[in-house]
């Protein structure tokens, strides 16, 4: 191939040229801070007031529900840390689930070490949490569920409407990761139940920098960043106009693709996944078939190290991701395969690969022959494996 095969749309995404385009008079000629009374603030004010509008249009929200972030995670630290602060009086009780990302996971241990209680939901063993294991969980002191719309890893969807429906009786507030989900697939957190949603640009063709937090109308979660009176005196800091300006069109793009691009994502995602299971031996598909983002192929193949292996895919001029971490030195299996019952050989054997609006069929069949390649090598160099392999077979 004469390009780079990008296949980790979940780690980030490139930004729409259009999304560039209107991002590029903000940063130079329309520099007015929103704040301003005249003329060249008033634009910028007026910038961000489109913006509002642009990403409201997608959830089908009121635009006064939008609060600009800095990105995911400091929206997902504002709504938990929001909720524990609002919410001190009425409990100390938080449920969330053992997949969720780090922005989720660390800032609940956090919270636990304030004195907070958290309750993390099992997932079954294609990364659904259970129901019947939520409402058990649920007591009157519980003051927020919060449980991602689509994982990151494993592309795995969440009952997110059950859950909603669950919680109408309930004072707890529903918070949701949907980093992943937005622009991917129809939210709309009014109908659905949710009071807080988290959402990321940069992984819908945005900017990176820049996300927003939905909460619904009349829940006042107090201001995470003290200062100036910006975002309704919610959020202070002069507002990173360009970035935001680049957010907007970036949803507005993706709802208006949304369907024809998950369509599109979809039937690669499948094909992809048929190819390999047919073609390479000891591989099996993580997460759910259906219930799946678009654009996830995640697989362990037996026998291989994936962190080796998105290394040699990477020779070849693919981009892809394994399925552990690296954290300080040591590689740590993903606590999202761990959280599915994989044993960690298995979970290191593991290659996520998130396919973008752009891949195409000839893209696909490229990495296809190429993993195929990289995981005969990896398999034969391990002699004693390549043994087991061959025994088995
Ligand atoms: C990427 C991601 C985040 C973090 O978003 P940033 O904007 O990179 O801080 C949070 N949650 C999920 C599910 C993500 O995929």
């Amino acid at each position: 191939m004469d390009h780079k095969i990008y296949l980790d749309s979940a780690a980030t995404t490139q930004m729409d040229e259009s999304v560039f385009q209107a991002m590029i008079p903000y940063l130079r000629d329309e520099y007015g801070n929103p704040s301003s009374i005249y003329d060249l603030g008033v634009d910028s004010a007026e910038a961000l007031a489109r913006a509002r509008r642009q990403i409201a249009g997608v959830l089908a929200c009121d635009p006064s529900s939008i609060y600009f972030t800095s990105g995911g995670t400091e929206s997902d630290n504002w709504a938990l840390i929001g909720t524990a602060q609002l919410c001190r009086e009425n409990g100390r009780d938080i449920i969330t689930s053992k997949l969720e990302h780090h922005a989720i996971l660390h800032t609940c241990q956090y919270l636990e070490s304030r004195g907070y209680d958290v309750t993390y939901l099992d997932v079954d063993e294609l990364g659904i949490i259970k129901i019947e294991q939520l409402i058990k969980a649920l007591r009157t002191d519980t003051i927020l569920v919060s449980i991602m719309a689509a994982n990151n890893e494993i592309g795995t969807l969440e009952p997110i409407q059950q859950i909603g429906k669950i919680l109408r009786g309930h004072s707890a507030f529903f918070h949701t990761d949907a980093v992943q989900a937005f622009g991917q697939i129809p939210i709309h957190p009014r109908e659905l139940g949710i009071d807080l949603l988290s959402a990321s640009g940069h992984k819908f063709h945005g900017p990176k920098g820049c996300g927003f937090l939905y909460m619904r109308e009349n829940l006042m979660l107090p201001s995470f960043l003290h200062g100036g009176k910006q975002e309704n005196g919610r959020r202070a800091g002069t507002e990173n106009v360009a970035s935001i300006v680049g957010m907007g069109i970036a949803a507005e793009l993706c709802a208006k693709k949304m369907f024809m691009v998950s369509e599109k994502k979809r039937k690669l995602r499948d094909y992809m996944i048929r190819r390999i299971e047919n073609e390479i031996p000891y591989t099996h598909l993580n997460g759910s078939r259906k219930q799946r983002l678009p654009g996830n192929v995640n697989l362990s193949f037996q026998y291989i190290n994936g962190e080796t292996a998105v290394l040699m895919l990477d020779e070849e001029g693919i981009c892809c991701s394994s399925g552990s971490a690296c954290t300080s030195g040591q590689t740590e299996p993903s606590h999202v395969l761990e959280s599915i019952g994989l044993d960690p050989d298995t979970a290191k054997g593991t290659l996520r690969f998130t396919l973008g609006e752009r891949t195409t069929r000839e893209e696909i069949d490229y990495t296809v022959e190429k993993i195929k390649k990289v995981v005969k090598d990896l398999r034969g160099a391990n002699k004693s494996l390549s043994a087991k392999v061959i025994e088995r077979e």
